[in-house]
């Protein structure tokens, strides 16, 4: 029998006319994911995205590939046998006698509808045959085994264990983002969040060198490399920030300091935004977590650009949170402990009320977009992540 691996994609399958446009992404993203395994084929069939294993394939390396791709609802390693009654059968009972179980559940799906039996005949038939030779159970609830059958045009695949993936949008389907992206555990797994909604991210990153050290940035670059495992290729800006924490301190109340770093972050950001022709920023912020993050300092750093601004982490708790980033694998990079700008100069006790009218009395006069062109200017932009 010749193996394949079928994939289910759900959501795409919901959109109208532009269902076409989401399949060919994604069939391009998962050839993508899957190169490396060579000679791959992928077939579009009755809502069914198969491609023909290889024998030389690893297959736990095409799993960790799949298990990356946005849109993938879930997939299986399958078997294909020759579309007759007693072919199934007799295969059926090949790839299942030496397994172990005591309880199976079998659901047949037949898209051909000229195949002659029909998918609850299948379902007894076969049922039938493995509580008889191999004295097993059926339980449709309780199953230990749970064995699939596809009757689809000249196929009949038979599979067991589906391997559920994240579900979303292929990456490139969505508008792209740039994504503010500090060493911590939050901001990466909310470049990841609007990844798995379709996005393609670019990533922008304040970096206080020489005051914090050179690791940092290296932290961040693997930080990138291990998101693009979701998406092809990303540009990473690292903006010197340092100069700008500076002038902050001269004209920013220590509580404030924060606020205003934030601000000329989001402003930075935003510019970076549109020379890239980017319409929307992406942030870790969660409401709550820390002082920078109450409703009313979040209005206070908002309140400079115009661009819609996505925090995917908004109502969600750190223990959520850090789930993901283990999933993702951002998490052991996240914890390394290097100190990032927003830990310098700060006071123990920043503001939490943020008010709007001494922000702008402070700012006012201070030539903010000459320091914001010139980090800009002053960036590196990072495109290999080896
Ligand atoms: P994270 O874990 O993502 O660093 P955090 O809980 O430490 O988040 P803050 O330090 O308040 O939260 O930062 C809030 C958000 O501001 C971050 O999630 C990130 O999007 C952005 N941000 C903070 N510092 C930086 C930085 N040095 N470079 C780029 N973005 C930053
Ligand atoms: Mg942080």
């Amino acid at each position: 029998m010749n193996r394949y691996i079928i994939i289910h994609y759900g959501e795409i399958y919901l959109k109208g006319g532009n269902r076409k446009f989401f399949e060919d992404k994604l069939i391009q993203n998962i050839k993508l994911a899957l190169d490396e395994l060579g000679g791959v084929k992928v077939k579009h069939i009755a809502g069914r995205i198969v491609i023909p294993i290889s024998q030389q394939w690893d297959l736990d390396l095409a799993k960790e590939k799949l298990l990356m791709v946005f849109g993938i609802e879930n997939f299986v390693f399958a078997w294909n046998s020759q579309q007759d009654y007693k072919s199934i059968e007799e295969n059926l009972y090949d790839l299942i006698k030496d397994k172990k179980f005591k309880t199976f559940r079998l659901s047949t799906r037949r898209n051909n509808k000229n195949f002659a039996l029909k998918s609850n005949e299948l379902d007894r038939d076969l049922g039938a045959m493995v509580v008889e030779k191999l004295k097993k159970k059926v339980d449709l609830t309780k199953f230990d085994l749970n064995c699939h059958l596809d009757i689809v045009r000249e196929f009949a695949f038979i599979c067991f264990d589906k391997i559920d993936c994240r579900g979303g949008l292929p990456v490139g389907t969505s508008g792209d983002l740039v994504c503010m992206l500090s060493g911590g555990i939050d901001s990466p797994v909310a470049a990841n969040m609007m990844q798995k909604r379709g996005s393609r991210i670019t990533y922008v990153n304040f970096d206080s060198y020489p005051s914090t050290p050179k690791e940092s940035q290296e932290k961040v670059k693997d930080l990138v490399k291990v998101l693009n495992d979701y998406q092809p290729e990303s540009k990473l800006y690292i903006v010197p920030f340092l100069d700008i924490q500076k002038e902050i301190l001269k004209i920013a109340p220590p509580d404030y300091r924060v606020i205003f770093y934030r601000r000329m972050m989001y402003r930075i950001a935003e510019k970076i935004a549109q020379k890239e022709n980017i319409l929307g920023l992406v942030t870790g912020e969660s409401l709550g977590q820390v002082a920078s993050q109450t409703i009313e300092n979040i209005t206070a750093v908002n309140e400079v650009v115009s661009s819609p601004v996505l925090r995917p982490l908004i109502g969600m708790n750190k223990d959520e949170i850090t789930i993901i980033a283990k999933q993702i694998k951002t998490y052991e990079l996240s914890i390394q402990p290097f100190d990032d700008c927003c830990s310098l100069f700060v006071p123990k006790h920043p503001v939490t009320k943020a008010d709007l009218q001494k922000i702008s009395k402070t700012e006012n006069g201070w030539d903010y977009e000459k320091l914001q062109n010139k980090a800009i200017k002053g960036s590196q932009i990072i495109t290999s992540f080896k």
